[in-house]
């Protein structure tokens, strides 16, 4: 039997593809089973911050996203009335102090691009997983279709109702109270300011609205969240493709000062959805089976995080399933666990903690939190940011190595024929 590992990924998401992409950089072959009968273009802007941009990079990336995304120069926040509040500064401060740039990318072309990377091989589209079976040293997959496969490996990046987590936890999304509309509308269509390369935040009771430019800076990419708490038992879903009203939407912004209505008057059609996220998961790995991205660790979007941990964990895990072989690979999901357990768990937390002070109703609480916004603004609320932008998701390998000093030397003749 051969000592490479047989990997399958579930889900040709963001976090599937970019394990896909950094495995096959290290020679590492997986396939990866896609629901989806096409990739199609849905999905709006996806924020990724210098600790996604740089292993990116790394995984040769970096043309498709200086072409296709936009280097944000800085982020505004405005309260609702349109006062200005802080101003980050990202781009070049972003490059030295974190060693990449700040980009906005149309979800849809950071998929392409990474789909462009990894190649149609590995790709098997339509085969949704229905359930997966541990089998001693192997697991099966169980389609839809009634297909079967067998791995050594199966990892799951099938998003926020992953069917794999269950394989690890009986648990349930939780929901926020929350529901967002989201867009894009042609910047020409626009005043000239939404050209400008910014992320552009209004705050304001129980809600907010974002926007920043996308694919090349030709579309104005938005998000607006406000309380829906009648979501679960109405019409609104977790979802990327249900359709919204704009009316409904300038409702729920109505009297609010600045660009949101230019953007939301622009806008043809918008997609709404509740917002879910998950308690943090105590183990990540059940023998030969583990999770990724939004099936790990889903976050509410606060601290736009979500693709960027999908690619962090994609970078970590390929790392250390590189450097082993089939015996190994209990050991290496162990070595992935800790190494990035603590760290999504607390951006999950931080997440949900953003959302409260992001939507203070006017008063006292808000004047205290629009001081502080005011103190940490500039390159000091970029230094504050270190402990998020600054992470490097390769890890050091030295734990993996050690606890699995055979699969060290058997990755070193794997790598040798590669
Ligand atoms: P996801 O991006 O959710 O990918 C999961 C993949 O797994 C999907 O391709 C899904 O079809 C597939 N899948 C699910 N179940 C199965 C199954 N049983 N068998 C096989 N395959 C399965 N975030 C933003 O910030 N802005 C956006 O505009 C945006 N648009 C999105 C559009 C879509 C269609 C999706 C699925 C997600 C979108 N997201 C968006 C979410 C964002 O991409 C994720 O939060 C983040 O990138 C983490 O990615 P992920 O790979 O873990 O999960």
């Amino acid at each position: 039997m051969s000592a490479v590992p047989r990997i399958a990924v579930v889900g040709a998401g963001i976090g599937g593809l970019t394990l896909a992409a950094a495995l096959r950089g290290r020679g590492v072959p997986c396939r990866i089973f896609e629901q989806a009968r096409r990739l199609t273009e849905v999905g709006a802007g996806v924020q990724l911050a210098p600790n996604a941009v740089r292993p990116l990079r790394d995984l040769g990336l970096g043309g498709r996203l200086a072409e296709s995304a936009v280097a944000i120069e800085a982020m505004e926040t405005r309260g609702w009335e349109g006062e200005p509040l802080a101003r980050t500064p990202f781009g070049a401060a972003c490059e030295q102090l974190f060693g990449a740039p700040y980009y906005a990318v149309h979800r849809a072309d950071l998929q392409r691009a990474l789909l462009d990377t990894v190649g149609p091989e590995p790709l098997s589209l339509g085969r949704a997983v229905r359930s997966v079976v541990p089998q001693g040293d192997a697991v099966r997959l169980d389609f839809d279709d009634g297909s079967t496969h067998h791995a050594d490996l199966v990892v799951g990046a099938d998003g926020i109702h992953s069917v794999v987590r269950q394989t690890l936890i009986d648990d349930a999304p939780v929901f926020s109270g929350l529901g967002v509309y989201r867009g894009l509308v042609p910047v020409d269509e626009l005043p000239a300011a939404a050209r400008e390369p910014r992320i552009r935040m209004w705050l304001g009771p129980g809600r907010h609205f974002v926007c920043y430019p996308v694919r090349g800076g030709e579309l104005l990419s938005f998000a607006a969240i406000a309380p829906r708490h009648d979501a679960p038992t109405g019409s609104w879903v977790e979802s990327w493709s249900a359709e919204g009203s704009p009316a409904e939407l300038a409702a729920a912004f109505d009297g609010w000062r600045g660009l949101i209505h230019d953007v939301i008057g622009a806008s043809r059609s918008v997609r709404r959805w509740a917002l879910y996220d998950r308690e943090a998961l105590p183990h990540w790995a059940a023998g030969r089976v583990t999770v990724l991205g939004d099936a790990a660790h889903p976050m509410l979007p606060f601290l736009a995080q979500g693709a960027n941990q999908a690619v962090e964990d994609a970078v970590d895990l390929a790392c250390r399933l590189a450097a082993t072989d089939r015996s190994g690979i209990p050991a290496a999901l162990l070595a992935y666990q800790a190494a990035r357990g603590a760290r999504t768990a607390a951006i999950q937390h931080g997440a949900r903690g953003h959302s409260a002070s992001m939507h203070l109703p006017d008063g006292p609480l808000r004047a205290q939190r629009d001081l502080e916004l005011r103190r940490s603004a500039g390159l000091e609320g970029l230094r504050q940011r270190a402990w998020l932008y600054g992470h490097r998701a390769e890890p050091a390998m030295t734990s993996a190595k050690t606890s699995t000093k055979t699969s060290a030397r058997t990755s070193k003749s794997k790598r040798s024929s590669a």
